[in-house]
């Protein structure tokens, strides 16, 4: 099969989250199945092939967005991992300081700027005559394709035959924009309905591609479930309901080339289930890199995340503050950036407590597979989590997940059932489906939920080890590989192509 993926982001080239490593590995598992696939992305100022491009092969296009307004653009021509990528270059669009946004506010043009890498990628397939079987979008910023494909580009026939698919990776962002875009984005107002695109008045852009694509997934099963319900949908579910039977959910994978602890290159120890010495090594080295006491017997609670709501800070910061407070053998490490709020309450909590707590405020590979790996814990309290990465990468490197049960986390995370008090961590859920936990879970969002969970994580470690090292060994056998994504993604695009036009 050809395959077009359009994407905001790609892990290797510019990533902010988990889309960058979804657009990478993905595509990598599909090529190994024989598929010839294609990424386009825009060409960012932070972009990191940037200083190479202009050695790479160049396409010039020039097309219209709507019946005035003409553009033109380059496209450079790379590859990553043997992944044939096309980037495009737009000055006034994509060099800029930030991606989505200037630190403090999205960019007022987004809707214009990603619409224009959507239509640069059906240009772009025109023009180089590579015309794909399937082109697959992702979140709101690529959702108009299908739109543009079945509105837009119905008079060309060679078009035709393409199927689109429209995955959502967050359903909170859904590009929700004023009325005064449609027009320059080429969308007539017969189109702009309630039964489209329209929602109380604006513009809607995921929404549109909800209901222009021939089929949409979420990132796992369980987001799938939620997006369907009222409460938990983003206000999706009415939308998603109407194309149920178009709707499913694929589990991410996890990429374990990059995230193998027997095999890392930013670890100083390398470990493995067989051979867990190494990882109190980089426990140390965590410990001395966050200018915490060197202690291999208190548990290191560690957590890696963007700085928003979605990951659960309003509730997870007064639980630390209690935990602090109360002072049991515990260290916590953090690293994150986002919401300067967040950023300073954390601060403030370091500041007090700067022997158990470590806290870096930014961007830092590195330093996140350190923490992956000398953690004892990792925390992943999340309001809601479409399918979650770290919690993946955590099962791997023995670091125990502590998550609330909500989208991917409670798909891929057995938590110990939560018997609400100082009892003894019971089996009760993990028994009930026949398998051993691999972590921690709660379910109420709220101080008391998530203060219980760290809790029952502290003295499972302090006084139940065996149980602790054996749910360590459990946690590391779990396998949730792209092989299997793509071998999943691979029987829906089958499917899609089978369905008459
Ligand atoms: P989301 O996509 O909602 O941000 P995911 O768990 O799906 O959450 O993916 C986040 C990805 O970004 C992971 O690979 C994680 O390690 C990485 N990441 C997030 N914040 C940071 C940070 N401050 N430093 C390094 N890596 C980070």
């Amino acid at each position: 099969m050809k395959i077009l993926m359009i994407a905001s982001e790609m892990d290797g080239i510019i990533k902010t989250g988990g889309l960058a490593d979804f657009a990478l590995a993905l595509p990598k598992a599909l090529m190994a199945r024989g598929h010839d696939i294609r990424v386009i992305l825009p060409s960012y100022k932070q972009a990191v092939l940037k200083t190479d491009m202009m050695s790479m092969p160049t396409d010039s296009l020039s097309f219209n967005l709507n019946h005035t307004d003409h553009y033109g653009c380059l496209v450079y021509h790379t590859a990553l991992d043997g992944i044939a990528v096309r980037i495009v270059e737009h000055n006034d669009f994509f060099n800029r300081e930030g991606i989505y946004d200037n630190g403090s506010y999205a960019y007022p043009d987004n809707p214009l700027r990603y619409t224009f890498l959507c239509k640069a990628a059906i240009e772009l397939c025109l023009h180089e005559q590579w015309i794909p079987d399937i082109v697959h979008c992702n979140d709101w910023q690529t959702a108009i394709t299908p739109y543009y494909l079945k509105e837009h580009y119905s008079h060309y026939p060679e078009l035709k035959h393409i199927r689109s698919l429209l995955t959502i990776h967050n359903g909170a962002y859904q590009g929700k924009v004023v009325p005064e875009w449609i027009h320059p984005l080429g969308i007539p107002p017969q189109h702009f309905t309630s039964e489209l695109m329209e929602e109380h008045g604006l513009l809607n852009l995921l929404k549109c591609g909800i209901m222009y694509s021939d089929a949409i997934n979420a990132v796992s099963p369980g987001y799938c479930e939620e997006l369907l319900m009222p409460e938990t949908s983003h206000n999706l579910w009415r939308y998603l309901n109407k194309r149920r039977s178009d709707f499913t959910g694929i589990l991410n994978g996890c990429d374990y080339r990059q995230w193998n602890p027997s095999t890392d290159p930013f670890l100083p120890h390398p470990f493995s289930a067989n051979n867990m010495a190494g990882k109190l090594l980089c426990k140390a080295a965590l410990q001395s890199r966050m200018g915490l006491l060197a202690n291999p017997d208190v548990p290191i609670l560690g957590l890696i995340a963007r700085l928003v709501d979605q990951k659960g800070f309003d509730y997870l910061i007064p639980a630390l503050e209690k935990l602090l407070y109360e002072d049991p053998p515990v260290q916590i490490v953090l690293l994150g950036s986002g919401d300067p709020e967040y950023g300073s309450r954390l601060h403030f909590l370091q500041k007090r407590y700067p022997q158990k707590m470590g806290f870096v405020n930014g961007y830092d590979n590195e330093l996140s597979h350190l923490i992956e790996a000398g953690s004892d814990y990792f925390m992943m309290p999340s309001l809601f989590e479409p399918c979650g990465l770290n919690q993946l990468y955590s099962l791997a490197y023995g670091t125990l997940p502590i998550v609330r049960e909500t989208g991917g986390l409670k798909d891929t995370v057995m938590g110990l059932a939560p018997d609400h008090g100082n009892a003894p961590p019971s089996w009760t859920s993990a028994s009930k489906n026949k398998k051993f936990a691999t972590g921690i879970s709660f379910i109420q969002p709220d101080n008391q939920g998530c203060y219980w969970a760290l809790k029952q994580a502290i003295t499972l470690y302090l006084d139940y080890p065996q149980v602790y090292h054996k749910m360590q060994q459990q946690a590391m056998r779990q396998l949730f590989t792209w092989e299997e994504s793509a071998g999943m993604y691979e029987i829906l695009f089958e499917n899609l192509l089978k369905k008459p036009i």
